[in-house]
């Protein structure tokens, strides 16, 4: 050997060395390659001492039944499932929690026995960067979800399951509102713009203000800050309120950046990004997560 590395240990985690007895899952989606996923449980299984590595696959929409065939076939022990692919995924597994069920969707796989099982930990994730990223629980709270996607339906049904007093969804398409608002039964309900006011926690749940290769959606040829305008009436934001947006790149957005200056506590969509991936380490090794250590190697990487 004349690395200088020492050879690994089964069981081990050796971080220079996957080796043939490594455990191997993964994150799916398209594009991929910008995925913070690996990242993150690549620091926890460091963290945790395991002889396991991540890695991101690159699957064509219409691929999702194989590459799920594949990870069953090649042992793969779990797989992340990013965009565009969450609801096909929720067809291909055999089995479903109850959370994804209810979403028609599924971000994360689990090899259990040979049989595929796919959770739903967005909702979950959403709820723990709220509690870390502010200090506060949903239970008993007015929410106000903007958008009605994928990302927005995990929130409005997390949120109700956490006790809201009340989850109000915005959206540009109304019949989406009217969709995503059921999820959370009683206490959901489509709201107009000037719902914003009276919200104790904002989420913003749809891509505007996300920086691509065509810069920010929504502020490029789209007049701006004022997409979020066409949504909601962000002067209604105040002191008092959190507001958490679920882009992440970048972290501070113009949704933060106006909530922030209007005195309103602001959440970053990191925050879920590290909750969700530390459910799927946990649902994968059985073991707790070291979100300490993911939240560190994450903070790294976006800082560099
Ligand atoms: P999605 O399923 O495609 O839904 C997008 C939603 O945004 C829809 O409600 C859509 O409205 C709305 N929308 C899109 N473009 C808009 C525009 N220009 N103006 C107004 N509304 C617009 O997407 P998703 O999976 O929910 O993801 C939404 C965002 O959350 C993405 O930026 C994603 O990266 C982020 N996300 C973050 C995390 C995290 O861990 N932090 C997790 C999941 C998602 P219509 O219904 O009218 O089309």
């Amino acid at each position: 050997m004349t690395s200088g590395h020492s050879p690994p240990v089964p069981g081990r985690r050796s971080p220079a060395w996957p080796s043939a007895a490594s455990t191997v899952v993964g994150v799916i989606g398209d594009p991929v390659t910008h995925s913070l996923s690996p990242l993150l449980h690549n620091a926890a299984f460091d963290a945790l001492g395991l002889d396991w590595v991540s890695v991101a696959f690159a699957v064509r929409t219409g691929d999702v039944g194989r590459a799920l065939a594949g990870m069953r076939a090649l042992g793969v022990a779990g797989l992340s499932v990013t965009m565009p692919h969450k609801e096909a995924a929720r067809a291909e597994v055999d089995e479903v929690t109850d959370v994804a069920r209810r979403l028609g969707a599924v971000n994360c796989v689990s090899l259990h026995e040979g049989k595929l099982v796919g959770d739903s930990t967005d909702g979950e994730g959403f709820l723990a960067a709220l509690r870390r990223g502010a200090g506060i629980e949903a239970r008993g709270r007015r929410c106000l979800v903007l958008g009605a996607g994928g990302a927005a339906r995990a929130v409005v049904l997390a949120l109700a399951s956490a006790g809201a007093s009340e989850v109000v969804v915005v959206n540009r398409t109304p019949a989406r509102a009217e969709a995503a608002a059921a999820l959370a039964g009683s206490v959901g309900r489509v709201g107009v713009g000037e719902d914003l006011a009276s919200a104790e926690v904002v989420v913003q749940a749809t891509p505007l203000g996300m920086e691509g290769a065509g810069g920010a959606v929504g502020a490029v040829g789209a007049g701006g800050p004022r997409a979020y305008d066409e949504l909601v009436d962000l002067d209604g934001l105040h002191s008092g309120q959190v507001v958490v947006d679920l882009v992440y790149h970048p972290l501070r957005t113009g949704m933060l950046e106006r909530a922030a200056a209007r005195g309103a506590a602001t959440v970053s969509g990191l925050g879920t990004l590290v909750h969700q991936a530390a459910l799927a380490i946990e649902r994968w090794t059985g073991r707790r997560a070291p979100v300490e250590a993911m939240w560190s190697a994450v903070e790294v990487e976006v800082n560099r």
